[in-house]
């Protein structure tokens, strides 16, 4: 399940990686993950961090006890951040693996476009061989923008990249039939295929919930990834080395889609949007859009409608027959004026170099 994730998320805790009396990283345990890390990308995978542990660095470093007003963990995280992200870098480093900080709020992943920026980004640092480290940005969202807990945040990021993979690690080595605090009799569940009103029963209260995150939060994480197609565990991450222990067989909840990742998020990204324009093909174009391609600006003879860029749009062929809906690149005054220019003159039409593509393969869906 580890192993053949082409590209693999992993979730960490502050519990898991800040000593509780000191406040400081627990340096031994970050190196471990970091050889489970290197181990990973040597042998072909992508992998993305999402760490907590900004506020708890922080905190202590400031000498801020709790509870904290909203503007002291904010300075908090702020402190604690460059801290965690050196740590990364330093465990890293020894592999010779670049890392690289990202900082995401909710907006990030609701508003298209800033949805696009922030995907292309990540998958530009991940073919440039980086290990993104992803938190939320913690010092400037508010109440209405943050994702509020990182099990949302690394599902939202499984979405956003396409993930096949998403590790939780956590407390506690799964989802059991009730709290097993409480009820010695409840057996922890090896695989969900689907989050019924029964397993949602399971994880019991928000807030009370069993497990340090909630488990309620670990399953709201769960239903994201299922439905961008990503299949998502539930493990303990305390031992050194998890990956590698939860490779070789640890106890583990795992979440298991139906569909593939690219399907499921296609699925998800058309299913609410409304096309707000079109683009005329050439033959040419047509042809190569057929074939798999990404669509270029050389080949589209108009644009209809009013649209941003991040909006979805139809592509037609000469005929106006309805090809494919996809998610453009580009605004449709900017369209107009790339268009059936090759993707070497866009600089020179807009004044700045944006992406090649008018709609990138990973964004369009064939009308069958
Ligand atoms: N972003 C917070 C931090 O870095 C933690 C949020 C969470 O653990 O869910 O401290």
């Amino acid at each position: 399940m580890i192993a053949d994730a082409k590209r693999l998320i992993v979730k960490i805790g502050s519990s898991l990686l800040v000593d509780e009396a000191s406040g400081r990283v627990r340096r031994a345990w970050l190196n471990s993950l970091c050889d489970d890390v290197a181990r990973c990308r040597a042998r072909g995978q992508e992998v993305l961090l999402v760490s907590s542990g900004a506020v708890a660095v922080g905190r202590r470093h400031l000498g801020l006890t709790p509870p904290l007003r909203l503007e002291e963990k904010q300075a908090a995280a702020a402190t604690g951040q460059i801290r965690l992200a050196h740590a990364y870098q330093e465990a890293l480093e020894a592999h010779g693996i670049t890392v690289a900080q990202v900082l995401l709020t909710l907006e990030d992943s609701e508003d298209r476009r800033r949805y696009l920026n922030a995907r292309t980004t990540l998958e530009t640092l991940l073919h440039l061989g980086a290990v993104p480290v992803i938190n939320e940005n913690d010092t400037v969202a508010t109440a209405e923008i943050r994702f509020g807990d990182n099990d949302r945040l690394a599902a939202r990021v499984a979405q956003m990249v396409s993930a096949d993979a998403l590790v939780l690690f956590s407390d506690i080595d799964g989802l059991y039939t009730a709290d097993p605090r409480k009820d010695p009799t409840a057996q922890r569940l090896e695989e969900v295929r689907d989050i019924t009103p029964e397993i949602e029963a399971m994880a019991g209260d928000p807030g009370t919930g069993y497990g340090s995150g909630g488990m309620v939060t670990k399953l709201n994480a769960a239903r994201i990834c299922l439905s961008a197609g990503c299949r998502m565990a539930i493990c303990k991450g305390e031992p050194l080395n998890p990956l590698l222990v939860l490779e070789h067989g640890a106890p583990a909840t795992w979440f298991v889609p139906s569909a593939s990742a690219r399907t499921a998020r296609k699925q998800w990204i058309f299913g609410s949007m409304k096309p707000a324009g079109t683009l005329h093909l050439d033959a040419g174009a047509a042809k190569a859009l057929a074939a798999g391609k990404s669509l270029l600006p050389a080949g589209v003879t108009a644009v209809e409608g009013e649209f941003d860029s991040g909006d979805c749009v139809l592509v037609a062929n000469g005929d106006g027959r309805i090809l494919a809906r996809g998610l453009v690149a580009y605004s449709a005054d900017e369209a107009r004026r790339i268009m059936g220019r090759k993707s070497s003159g866009i600089e020179a039409a807009l004044g700045y170099r944006g992406r090649d593509e008018l709609i990138h393969r990973d964004d369009l869906v064939m009308e069958s």
